[in-house]
């Protein structure tokens, strides 16, 4: 039995469904692992969702929307005075453009009270974490997450990172850089997707983004690369997978969420690193030929 939490945002979607109506949904990149990975592990794994909402109507339906698919929401934290984030997908000329209302969100104090992470992480085995988390986080509150994470990792724990840089979510790009360098540096497990790895630390090949975040004492590093072969570097060895060719790429929304699902449900039940990539791959090729984040 594995006991899985992921920790980070979760927000409401509200995709165009014609003129002026919008049909709602619920998104965001850890929750969205989190989604992929209960449908994968077997009944007696636990997978919990760790984020703060607010005491509203919209937040009560996303924690419904949370325990409807199965997610453990026991230690999701309400904040009386404020909400959850939400964003739009508008459809102009068969292009997706998305709109964000986060600033605001509850999910920014999730790591406001470091007892409430300790509690949610007592009995976990593995702690999941993006570059999103951190970076909707007061600074103060990046540091007592990474700390916590560290406490966890010193008790046992294992702690999963998906880089995930979004820099127009950070308060600068040195910012970013710096604290998801420190994150990997309380990490077991790191699975940065090549293009943005190159795009804002300059790694001129998987195998650059490999060593860099090696560096920093990850054991396995899985580096994505869209529809380019897979890197995968255990302790030292390197090997490269090729991806589940896809000839109808419909929308890569969650492609590399659900890949990290893919991979660690079969990770975390023994399969090799070959098995477990090609698990990852499999089902993010399912996920892109599909339209939305949530691919039933
Ligand atoms: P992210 O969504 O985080 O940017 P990537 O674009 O690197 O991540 O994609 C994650 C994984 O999704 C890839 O490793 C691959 O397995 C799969 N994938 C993404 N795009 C394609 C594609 N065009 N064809 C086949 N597989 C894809």
């Amino acid at each position: 039995m594995t006991r899985i939490v992921a920790i980070g945002e979760c927000m409401v979607e509200m995709a165009s469904a014609g003129a002026d109506i919008y049909r709602m949904g619920f998104a965001g990149d850890t929750m969205n692992t989190a989604w992929y990975l209960r449908r994968l592990l077997g009944e007696a794994d636990q997978v919990d969702y760790f984020t703060a909402v607010g005491t509203d109507d919209l937040s009560d339906r996303m924690v419904t929307f949370l325990q409807d698919a199965g997610l453990g929401t026991d230690h999701i934290q309400r904040r009386r005075d404020l909400s959850v984030g939400l964003y739009t997908i508008q459809l102009q000329d068969g292009e997706r453009s998305f709109s964000y209302w986060r600033g605001q969100s509850a999910a920014r104090s999730l790591a406001r009270d470091a007892r409430a992470l300790m509690s949610a992480l007592t009995q976990a085995d593995v702690a999941y974490l993006s570059g999103i988390t951190l970076a909707i986080l007061p600074a103060p509150d990046r540091a007592t997450l990474l700390r916590s994470l560290g406490e966890f990792k010193a008790a046992g724990g294992q702690v999963v990172l998906d880089p995930n840089l979004r820099p127009k979510l950070w308060e600068d790009e040195d910012t970013m850089r710096r604290v998801v360098t420190e994150a990997a540096s309380v990490s077991d497990v790191v699975l940065p997707s090549h293009e943005d790895e190159a795009s804002w630390f300059g790694d001129a090949a998987p195998a650059a983004t490999a060593n860099r975040y090696a560096s920093q004492g990850s054991a396995l590093i899985i580096v994505k690369n869209g529809a380019g072969q897979i890197l995968a570097w255990q302790d030292g060895n390197v090997s490269l997978h090729d991806p589940v060719t896809v000839s109808d790429v419909v929308d890569t929304t969650a492609a590399g969420d659900s890949f990290n699902a893919g991979f660690l449900a079969c990770w975390f039940n023994g399969s090799s690193v070959a098995e477990a990539v090609q698990s990852g791959a499999g089902l993010a090729a399912q996920v892109v030929q599909s339209r939305g984040a949530l691919v039933s």
